[in-house]
């Protein structure tokens, strides 16, 4: 008896002993590094999905030497947990009548470098990219309720920061007036009193506004609009974006000329992705994001693509 109690006893432990062991491998394995690897990927579903695969491993000693080194890596980006990224998709904002930066391409969806550029980002941080289209004065408002971030060559002012932050800057800009061939303006003095076409709610907007004496300013939702108008004779310059500028003026080769708003005294100015106020998590993520598609190649390419072309 004494004899099949030290066997039953011996029994028990070893059974244990194996237990305990199982049970924390699986736990390394599956719960921790694996399981939060899928997290940062996206959904919670995919780290269920991994779970078994995991645990299938876990008799295997040879499969522990790899996950070490995911695990490494999962801290790193678990130590903050982004708001926006959480649910594996990140909901961007833009205004697609800012060409090349935004517009609607063939099949009627935005396209566009800030597009190309924001689709790059979501790549490395492992989201789907969904693109809303919504006029450019509301994107600031929607920023952490209707769409999680916005790009739409918005630049970085100190208003704005009261209500986003912003990813470091990305593109260097600056306001051209768009002129009819022949106007008479050519200085910051013969802007005072004009009636001027700007795109509601932008930096172009707030100059026209702010800065320029006596002058009435037309609002439009979209710059096209704005142009439409100059062709028309109703307002006698635009004030917009260089790069669209360039693309609006040469729709009417020969009728209108886009001039560099340096030589009316306008400040440069730097776009950036806005975000969520205090999201540092996703500030840092897409700051990174950014900096690798600098360093490896993409954003040249994507300039090459959609801007120089
Ligand atoms: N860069 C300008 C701004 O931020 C215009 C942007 C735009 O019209 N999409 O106000």
């Amino acid at each position: 008896m004494k004899k099949f109690i030290a066997l039953l006893l011996a029994a028990v432990m070893t059974m244990s002993l194996l237990t305990a062991c199982g049970g924390k491998t699986e736990e390394t394995t599956s719960e921790t590094p694996e399981a939060e690897a899928a997290q940062d990927e996206g959904t919670e579903a995919e780290a269920e999905e991994e779970a078994p695969e995991a645990e299938a491993q876990d008799a295997e000693t040879e499969a522990e030497a790899p996950e070490t080194e995911v695990e490494g890596e999962a801290k790193e980006s678990t130590d903050a947990q982004s708001e926006a990224l959480a649910d594996g998709v990140l909901t961007v904002g833009t205004n697609a009548e800012f060409p090349p930066f935004e517009f609607v391409g063939d099949d009627g969806e935005p396209d566009g470098f800030d597009i190309a550029l924001i689709k790059a980002i979501g790549e490395k941080l492992g989201v789907e990219v969904e693109v809303e289209n919504m006029e450019f004065d509301s994107l600031v408002a929607s920023i952490g309720s209707k769409v999680d971030v916005a790009i739409a060559g918005m630049t970085v002012t100190d208003e704005r920061k009261n209500s986003v932050d912003f990813s470091d800057a990305y593109y260097e800009a600056v306001q051209y007036v768009i002129l009819p061939e022949g106007s008479e303006i050519a200085t910051a003095d013969d802007l005072a009193g004009k009636t001027i076409g700007v795109q509601l709610g932008t930096t172009g907007d707030i100059i026209a506004s702010d800065d320029i004496e006596g002058a009435s300013v037309s609002q439009y939702n979209k710059g096209m609009d704005a142009v439409n108008d100059l062709i028309n004779g109703k307002v006698d310059c635009v004030i917009i974006d260089k790069n669209p500028a360039l693309v609006f003026a040469s729709k009417f080769e020969g009728q209108l000329t886009a001039v560099d708003g340096a030589e009316f005294g306008f400040e440069p100015e730097e776009y950036a992705i806005a975000m969520p106020k205090g999201d540092t998590a996703l500030v840092e993520q897409v700051n990174t994001a950014l900096e690798e598609i600098k360093a490896d190649g993409t954003f040249d390419k994507l300039v090459e693509t959609y801007i120089e072309n």
